[in-house]
């Protein structure tokens, strides 16, 4: 493997990606970097996202950057806003020994004057999004004239958004003698076009395969009845309690809802997408890029060009329709090099979705069983064990305290305070989790679920009934109360789910009519009967009550968590140390486990 050193790369610039960690170049900087810093070619360099493109474009730009030069020299066309602070930040840091070199951003939502200021300063380096800066152009408030470096990162994406004739007349107002550096991760027809139309003979470099999807994910799939989409993805989550991911939804009302009910249940979630605020998408943003956030729940669109590190998870609450949004979607996590898993959970009608994607992208997916119970259970303790033996013992700080706690535990020998100690993590998990079902499709349901989703229906009801376990309400007395009072059989009567004051069960269609008839106007124990059709929204079951083993308070606050991770994560993942995130969670969420039995009562 070649060494940056051999690239022709400068001191100053040698030792500031030396401090960022960069030891070796990744495939595409090891091709682009020496035929960029020649400053002689159009370039195409076709690779995903997380390989190092910036880099591979931004240090032999630096390099070519004639500081004294007051006018812009370089413009880097980013898709997204998110993605145009990344670029200028690592510009910047790559920059940091090369005084007075000024990278300028441009984007919509913020104010303009302050932008166009920015630039009257003086900047050697422009990096804007497309909307954003034609509205400049066609203002006058900025000058183009001298740029004689144009990059268009994630071209696919920029053209994918509409930014097609933007870009063209950004294009027609730049000189013809500036090179012209494209990177895209595919390169579709419309790319293609622009290589033609305004690049002259640009070397072409592949990194990968076009197209291909990243090796270093691991591509999953659980198989789940439809309503269960927010009780699994609490579960994968509450199973890798270490979990950094994104949540992908398909519509801005689902990604917020599902983020809600998150926030709602103890999670530490946040949603970005297009009906929040500048302010507000910022917010998120930064929360979750320095770990203040463990799950952003996001929309396709709003999750272009999130370009965070170190994801562990990327999460399809629903598959998405195209293979594009798939590859992207996924792209987030496992960048440089690193490992990620790309979970998918599917209904049966989807199955056919999966086994397409396999094969257009060549992967394999893997279906994988969703834990029960138990194996949650197993898991949170199995963390917690770990998270004991890394802990960092303050010494000093505990002494003072050591003899009063001795004197406390005086009689209970080793074993005893194991259990005990282990107990007040277990508890809370096993109290939750013990009655869970086990939310894997059985394959009987799972025809069913086929035949019905082939038809494009399903021929059973998810009823509400306000009575559960707390009303001393079992399966077989509950069977027993509809074909009591409706004379409905227990044979057409489905799924029972029991919850504490209420239930849900599934009822064949041509049934549930006379479900409702039978109950109404019922008493059992005292209460009358409330009995509805729960609608087929997977948000819903859990909607009416923070039902998690992590519930305890509403987080109205959006992003207001001060619950940070960001070095929770255990050396296989690159180095992230656990106890600190669960330590501080711990001491900012006090004994709000412990009290959720209590207000459940
Ligand atoms: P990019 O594709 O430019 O968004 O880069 C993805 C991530 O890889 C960023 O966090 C970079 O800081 C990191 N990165 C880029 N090049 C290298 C390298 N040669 N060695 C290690 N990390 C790198």
């Amino acid at each position: 493997m070649n060494s940056f050193e051999n690239l022709g790369l400068s001191k100053a610039i040698l030792e500031a990606i030396s401090e960022l960690g960069f030891e070796n170049p990744t495939p595409i900087q090891e091709k682009a970097i020496p035929v960029l810093l020649e400053g002689r070619s159009d370039f195409v360099g076709l690779a995903q996202t997380g390989t190092g493109k910036t880099a591979a474009y931004g240090l032999p730009l630096l390099e070519l950057i004639e500081q004294e030069e007051k006018l812009p020299q370089a413009l880097i066309l980013s898709p997204t806003r998110e993605l145009g602070i990344q670029i200028a930040e690592d510009l910047r840091l790559f920059s940091k020994n090369i005084l007075n070199l000024s990278v300028v951003n441009v984007y919509g939502g913020a104010s303009i004057d302050d932008q166009i200021r920015k630039l009257r300063r003086g900047a050697h380096v422009i990096v804007a999004t497309p909307g954003r800066l034609l509205d400049m152009i066609r203002r006058r408030a900025v000058n183009l004239s001298k740029i004689e470096y144009l990059i268009l990162d994630e071209a696919d994406e920029m053209l994918n958004m509409g930014f097609k004739e933007d870009i063209d007349e950004i294009l027609a107002t730049t000189s013809e003698e500036k090179l012209t550096w494209l990177f895209s991760a595919t390169m579709p027809p419309e790319v293609r076009r622009i290589s033609k139309n305004y690049m002259t003979d640009p070397v072409e470099v592949t990194v990968g395969t076009a197209n291909a999807t990243n090796v270093n994910i691991e591509h999953q799939y659980y198989l789940l009845n439809n309503r269960d989409h927010y009780n699994v993805l609490k579960r994968v989550v509450d199973y890798y309690p270490d979990i950094f991911g994104i949540v992908f939804c398909r519509t801005r009302k689902e990604t917020q809802e599902v983020a809600e009910l998150l926030m709602k249940d103890g999670y530490n979630a946040d949603a970005i997408h297009g009906d929040l605020t500048q302010v507000q998408r910022d917010r998120v943003m930064r929360n979750f890029k320095n770990r203040t956030l463990q799950l952003l729940v996001a929309t396709d669109v709003a999750a272009r060009g999130i370009d965070v590190d170190d994801l562990t998870h990327v999460i399809h609450y629903n598959l998405p329709d195209e293979l594009e949004f798939y590859t992207h979607r996924s792209g987030r996590t496992a960048r440089a090099g690193k490992k990620g898993i790309s979970i998918s959970l599917i209904t049966p009608r989807d199955e056919r979705k999966v086994k397409n994607l396999a094969r257009k992208l060549k992967v394999e997916f893997a279906q994988v069983k969703i834990p029960v119970g138990e194996e949650v259970c197993e898991r949170q303790l199995l963390n917690f064990m770990h998270r004991v033996q890394e802990v960092n013992v303050e010494e000093t700080e505990i002494a003072p305290f050591l003899d009063g706690i001795n004197e406390e535990l005086k009689d209970l020998d080793r074993e005893d305070l194991i259990k005990r100690f282990v107990s007040l993590e277990f508890n809370r998990f096993w109290e939750y989790y013990k009655n869970t079902p086990d939310l894997n499709m059985k394959s009987s349901t799972q025809k069913r679920a086929i035949r019905a989703s082939d038809r494009g229906d399903s021929n059973e009801d998810r009823m509400f009934i306000n009575v559960g376990k707390k009303d001393g309400i079992d399966v077989p007395r509950l069977l027993n109360l509809i074909h009591k009072q409706c004379g409905v059989r227990g044979k057409n009567i489905g799924r029972v789910d029991l919850k504490g004051v209420f239930s849900f069960f599934d009822v064949e269609k041509q049934y549930t009519d006379e479900i409702i008839k039978g109950f109404a106007g019922a008493v059992v124990g005292g209460r009358t009967i409330r009995i509805e059709i729960s609608g087929d929204d997977p948000t819903q079951s859990s909607h009416r009550k923070g039902n998690s083993p992590r519930s305890g308070g509403s987080r109205s606050d959006r992003g207001g968590s001060d619950r940070r991770f960001s070095d929770r994560r255990s050396s296989d993942r690159g180095g992230y140390k656990k106890e600190s995130y669960r330590d501080r969670k711990r001491k900012s969420e006090g004994s709000r486990y412990s009290d959720r039995k209590r207000r459940d009562a």
